[in-house]
């Protein structure tokens, strides 16, 4: 039987509810056993697939293909295991079933309601990860705040399972704000004592409150929250601002969290926690030997959260090769011919980053121009992959209109267009060419010599494709295709041998690397980055002897 721990936050959005429950399962997942989070969503999207990155940043998508929140991300990354479908729940989701199942007939002419047909199928989605005995424990991170109307029947459904499920087989954490007031040079526990009393009105009682904290929590503020929140002194536990995300899980260690949790959910059986990878990877994060810049060029890049997966494979990726990873965020829709050189000069390297839509479009091939004609590493991913087409198109193989139809459905000069199984598609949740699929990689080229095997799997999300009515035009002009669909010849790897670095890919690698694992394609790129600016530094700039002389 599968243990559950539920993860509720309260006080404030934006805690970090996502890498405290990473973090658990981390030090739970060290100590040998077996765990997956998973993330329920009290929005009422289906799934964020449609929703604009300004929104919930993010797409995160999995194995399976499903569109996911960005927290998936998170877990794969700190557990090294893929999640599913089954591992991001929403509102929406739960309303779909119940109203597809009352429309079957299925609940006999009875009313249907949020208690209990709402909350039974909340209940059934947060136990069906524990039913294949694949995992011993389960951790479900709740969205949203307490107190919020939407997250009411999550909230329920806890209290439900309360009572339901032994004692031993149930745990809420529940993450909350210390803030600390500089004038009077205090902190206040205040807003916790109401957040878990308004989380004990509802009927749950969490068994470990973790107190988000810029300031040390001492010995006495701890035994106020233990008393005033009704949780053991030692189950309150302190989480202070960290330099990187991957500090936390050995924070919670020091703060004992993961002996709290195995203790209450009476787990007797565990080793002794094994994470030398984990702080062999943090001691090369924190003590880099180089530095690196690598401008991303996208149209979200107000939104840090908007590349979560990309800036983290620039984390993982930085780590192997030992030099800190500077990314620069550079808005494409400012990118001009005129203004390119001065934008991108001082960059070691470029990646063009995935999006959807024509906007900031002109300003990524512009980007993509410069890279390829001033040797600069660059590396495209989706749509970036689709831009280096287009560029290398226009200004190398002369087809001066080349241009995806996603831009111009109208094009003379469609090198990137519809798929042709998207083009009957009108509906937009969930139907884009999504997950994981094979690809052939060609032996003796780029990409073989970073994956060192034949064949790969990556993830997708995508629409248009490279147009294969191109492909021999490309190939002999020196634009490979070094990685293919085996089944149906789609265009997965584009690269330009004669470049230090210029690769593409449609799929997305940033989704499958983790810290323990992480992706080829990333680690080759910093690598031909750092290359790239020793090379700077090797050669005396003209300007700067010219100055001297
Ligand atoms: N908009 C492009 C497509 O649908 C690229 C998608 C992406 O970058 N994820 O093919």
């Amino acid at each position: 039987m599968a243990k559950y721990i539920f993860v509720t936050g309260g006080v404030t959005s934006s805690l970090g509810k996502g890498i405290i429950a990473a973090s658990l399962a981390k030090l739970l997942q060290a100590r040998g056993l077996r765990v997956t989070i998973q993330k329920l969503d009290p929005y009422i999207n289906v799934d964020p697939g449609t929703l604009n990155p300004y929104e919930h940043g993010e797409c995160f998508v999995t194995e399976d293909g499903a569109e996911t929140d960005l927290d998936l991300g998170h877990y794969e990354r700190f557990l090294n295991i893929f999640t599913s479908q089954a591992n991001n729940v929403t509102t929406g989701k739960i309303y779909q079933t119940v109203i597809n199942k009352e429309r079957e007939g299925a609940y006999l002419g009875k009313t249907v309601q949020v208690i209990p047909h709402i909350t039974d199928e909340i209940k059934r989605r947060m136990l069906l990860l524990g039913q294949q005995n694949e995992f011993d424990i389960i951790i479900s991170e709740i969205g949203g705040t307490v107190g919020d109307i939407e997250s009411l029947p999550y909230i329920e459904a806890i209290r439900q399972l309360q009572w339901e499920l032994p004692d031993e087989d149930l745990l809420v954490v529940h993450l909350t704000l210390i803030p600390y007031l500089k004038a009077a040079r205090e902190l206040k526990t205040k807003p916790t004592q109401h957040s878990v009393k308004m989380l004990s009105e509802s009927g749950v009682f969490p068994d470990v409150i973790v107190c988000r904290t810029e300031e040390p929590l001492n010995q006495e503020i701890k035994r106020k929250i233990a008393l005033f929140c009704n949780v053991k002194a030692e189950a309150v536990i302190e989480a202070p601002d960290a330099s990187t995300i991957y500090e936390v899980p050995l924070l919670m260690m020091n703060e004992k969290l993961d002996l709290i949790v195995l203790k209450k959910l009476n787990i007797t059986e565990f080793s002794e926690p094994d994470l030398s990878r984990w702080k062999e990877f943090l001691d090369k994060l924190k003590y880099p030997k180089a530095r690196i810049n690598i401008g991303l060029i996208g149209k979200y890049v107000e939104l840090q959260d908007a590349y979560k997966s990309i800036l983290e494979s620039f984390v993982h990726a930085g780590a192997v090769n030992e030099c800190k990873v500077q990314v620069i965020p550079i808005h494409s829709e400012f990118i001009t011919p005129e203004n390119v050189s001065d934008k991108l000069k001082n960059l070691d390297g470029l990646l063009v980053a995935p999006g959807f839509g024509y906007r900031g479009i002109e300003g990524k091939i512009t980007a993509v121009k410069f890279a390829r004609e001033s040797g600069l590493p660059f590396f495209g991913i989706c749509l970036g992959m689709q831009m280096a087409v287009i560029e290398y198109g226009r200004n190398v193989l002369g087809i001066t209109n080349a241009q995806s139809t996603e831009t111009d459905p109208e094009t003379s000069e469609p090198v990137i267009d519809m798929m042709e199984e998207q083009k009957k598609i009108t509906a937009k949740g969930g139907t884009m060419r999504l997950g994981s699929y094979p690809c052939n990689i060609k032996p003796g080229t780029v990409a073989f010599k970073i994956y060192g095997s034949p064949v790969i799997n990556e993830r997708h999300r995508h629409r248009y494709e490279f147009n294969n009515r191109y492909l021999q035009q490309f190939e002999s002009g020196g634009m490979t295709a070094s990685g293919l669909n085996p089944e149906t010849g789609l265009v997965e790897i584009m690269e330009i041998e004669a470049h230090p670095f210029f690769v593409g890919c449609q799929f997305h690698p940033e989704l499958k690397s983790s810290v323990e694992n992480p992706h080829p394609l990333f680690i080759h790129f910093v690598a031909a980055a750092k290359a790239h600016n020793e090379k700077k530094q090797a050669t005396p700039n003209p300007l700067l002897q010219s100055e001297m002389t």
